[in-house]
């Protein structure tokens, strides 16, 4: 597959350390074999997420000289206010910490009672701790296409619209709290909704009478999907794509470290319900902040409203959508299995089909990122039966449909040739998989285990 070049070139560099493999040994101990205890300095490609981790530009920098720290009514919060008026045509917003900042100001005032329904396509981890925090049940309609990970498939974050109306018919209405469209599907592989989708889902909204959001952390790479993929929109610019896709939901809760390039940040946006955008305000004041800053500086503000625009460059998704394809083809022509296509911001690896002497609870996915943190240095996250947990009933080990090692692509950070590493790396690992073992604990948290927990080879 032929490169799309950089479309910017470097002014300051960051230098990275590579590590002999006898380090790299002694550091994977040191963690407990487990990537999230490593020390970034002993990580040379840091693939673990592209959450805060993309650089920002020098025109973000300059704003950060230029943020406006009043505690009330900063320039910044305008530019911000103004930027999304204009690319999403909402009428309100509040800055919030990050995008958990954003959900916990929103949702209560939508679950309205205790056992409440929230229907999406793929829940976030946090989405469906807040949504449960708040007394809902989360519920996930992704298409059933998105499981199959070999078949390719234009749109696999869509809803399954029929199991969606179905389920909305035999509950009825009023157990649903609301609808969450999350854009791209983090879960399933950071994979595209179509517009139709999106329109659809809106339209059984307002067939039911139920309220329906975005979870817009990847809204920008949405949008090119839709232009490159969907009829009717390869002469729309990503812009006007995005205000159409928006105009599908009433409000938004977004993590601003994705799409939007900022190292922090978050935003709440509401179309036009000033009732609903009231209650969000008053509880950003005692969460977050105050309704103008919302747990940011001045300066970080800055940086956001100016990233909203960079996000949405057409140059720039062109570049950051083919690195990602690149790295996927490149292990797809070595032979090894990953969710196909690749979506927006990573590539995922089917460690099960690669690892099969490995049973899930002993943690193949685990075992794979490891293997390849020893090769390279390169650190992968795993998204698995490790991430997943225990039955909190019975305590039995819950099986993951799906074991994947996500290689998260981090924006604007890794050239070209870094992800030839990332690509050799793993095609080495995959020549050695028959001699890998498996996981056991030798220390496990009961809650969010795979955050802390310490484990050992199986000898
Ligand atoms: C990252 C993310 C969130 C949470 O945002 P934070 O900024 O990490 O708090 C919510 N939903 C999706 C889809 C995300 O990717």
């Amino acid at each position: 597959m032929k490169r799309k070049p950089e479309p910017f070139k470097i002014k300051m560099v960051e230098p990275l350390k590579m590590t002999t493999r006898e380090q790299r040994e002694e550091a994977l101990i040191q963690a407990g074999y487990n990537p999230f205890l490593l020390k970034s300095k002993d990580v040379y490609i840091d693939l673990l997420t592209d959450s805060g981790t993309g650089a920002m530009s020098d025109n973000q920098w300059a704003g950060l000289m230029l943020g406006d720290e009043a505690y009330a009514g900063s320039k910044s919060y305008y530019h911000i206010v103004d930027a999304v008026q204009d690319i999403f045509g909402y009428k309100y917003v509040v800055p919030t910490h990050q995008g958990r900042g954003a959900e916990q100001v929103l949702f209560p005032n939508l679950i309205k009672k205790k056992g409440q329904y929230v229907l999406g396509n793929m829940h976030f981890d946090t989405t469906k701790a807040h949504i449960e925090l708040n007394g809902g049940r989360a519920l996930n309609f992704v298409t059933e296409k998105a499981f199959d990970t070999t078949t390719y498939y234009d749109w696999k974050g869509n809803f399954d619209l029929e199991k969606l109306e179905n389920f909305i018919k035999e509950k009825g209405a009023e157990e649903i709290a609301f609808i969450l469209m999350t854009i791209t599907c983090n879960s399933s592989g950071g994979e595209p909704v179509a517009m139709a989708n999106l329109r659809a889902v809106s339209e059984i909204g307002k067939k039911y009478g139920i309220r329906v959001f975005i979870d817009a952390a990847r809204f920008a790479e949405n949008a090119y999907f839709i232009k490159k993929r969907e009829e009717g929109y390869a002469d729309k610019s990503i812009k006007e794509i995005v205000t159409e896709m928006f105009s599908y939901a009433e409000g938004f809760t977004m993590s601003a470290k994705k799409d939007a390039i900022v190292n922090i940040g978050g935003l709440c946006g509401v179309k036009e319900d000033e009732e609903l955008f009231t209650a969000v305000r008053s509880r950003v004041v005692p969460m977050e902040g105050f309704v103008t800053y919302g747990g940011l500086a001045g300066r970080d503000m800055e940086c956001l409203a100016r990233g909203l625009y960079e996000g949405i460059d057409e140059d720039y998704l062109d570049y950051r959508i083919s690195q990602v394809e690149y790295l996927g083809e490149r292990l797809r022509e070595a032979g090894i299995p990953i969710q196909y296509p690749t979506g927006g911001h990573a590539v995922f690896v089917d460690a099960k089909k690669i690892l099969p002497h490995i049973p899930y609870h002993q943690f193949p996915a685990q075992v794979l990122c490891n293997a390849i943190y020893l090769e390279s240095g390169v650190r992968p996250v795993e998204v698995g039966s490790f991430l997943l947990g225990r039955d909190p009933e019975t305590g039995e080990p819950l099986e993951s449909p799906l074991e994947l090692v996500r290689l998260t692509i981090p924006r604007r950070v890794y050239t070209n040739d870094h992800m030839d590493v990332v690509a050799e790396a793993i095609i080495s690992v995959k020549d050695k998989a028959a001699s890998l073992k498996g996981l056991e604990f030798t220390y496990e948290p009961k809650v969010l285990r795979h955050f802390t927990a310490r484990l050992k080879p199986i000898e």
